[in-house]
């Protein structure tokens, strides 16, 4: 199993996670020209892929799914609750499929397990995928973290994980008060330190990658991240990653 990210951030998110011939898209929040741009650098085209999984509604995860999934034909995954948001603005794509945020399911050789987290969003959900014998954990848009998201991310061996801001860099930051409180309250964004408490609150002893993701430009920086995260693993800062909002990650393998 491998994994790539095309960008993360508040600007746009996708990742794209590989075991033998299935492919599938976490997310898209980019525009049809940039994601086929993006996927290029991986050495992909969006017809590689076998179906589009969405975390939730915001624009920054969804924004670009509807446009990529009718043009290329590709499956749409999502919650009950993204599934009415998606229905009430008459946006249901074709091929549309529901997930329970609590069961796991299959695409191709991959099997998927969702789990939800608390976002302001109306059922978000993030994922463990595994091919079998490996495990890649993804968490980002999470306010807090919860005894179930650290249950599912205990003992995997690759982690996508949300580092979003440092908490005194927002408040001290140009953001208006009241997008401070959303940023900052328990539906809104993990920072950099709940982040560390999460990962010292769960095994990680079988961590291939940890890579920190969904940073916020104005309120974050990636030596922060780097530097929380690595304190609870006793790790060089530069072993974990950092997924750009300009140009994501390149191909990860999970050995
Ligand atoms: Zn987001
Ligand atoms: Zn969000």
């Amino acid at each position: 199993m491998r994994f790539a990210c095309l960008g993360s951030g508040s600007e746009g998110n996708a990742l794209v996670v590989e075991t033998g011939d299935t492919r599938v898209l976490l997310d898209c929040g980019f525009s049809v020209r940039e994601t086929t741009l993006r996927l290029g650098r991986l050495g992909l085209t969006p017809g590689d892929l076998d179906a589009i999984l969405v975390t939730h509604e915001h624009s920054d995860h969804i924004g670009g799914v509807a446009r990529l999934a009718s043009k290329f034909d590709l499956a749409v995954w999502t919650s009950y609750g993204t599934y009415a948001f998606l229905s009430n603005l008459d946006q249901v794509p074709a091929d549309c499929h529901l997930f329970d945020s609590h069961g796991a399911f299959a695409i191709g050789d991959l099997s998927i397990h969702p789990f939800p987290v608390p976002h302001d969003a109306r059922e978000p959900a993030q994922f463990v995928f595994s091919d079998g014998s490996r495990r890649l954990g993804v968490l980002t848009d999470t306010g807090c973290s919860t005894p179930h998201i650290q249950a599912m991310l205990s003992g995997c061996d690759a982690l996508v994980l949300e580092c979003n801001h440092d908490a005194e860099m927002l408040a001290n930051g140009p953001y208006p008060v009241s997008l401070k409180r959303r940023v900052a309250g328990n539906y809104g964004h993990l920072d950099n330190a709940a982040a560390a408490d999460l990962l010292k609150a769960i095994d990680s002893s079988r961590l291939q990658h940890i890579i920190a993701a969904h940073l916020s430009r104005k309120n974050n920086l990636p030596s922060l991240a780097q530097g929380a995260l690595a304190q609870v693993l006793g790790c060089d800062p530069d072993w974990i990653g950092i997924a750009e909002q300009a140009t994501g990650f390149d191909w990860r393998e999970i050995g």
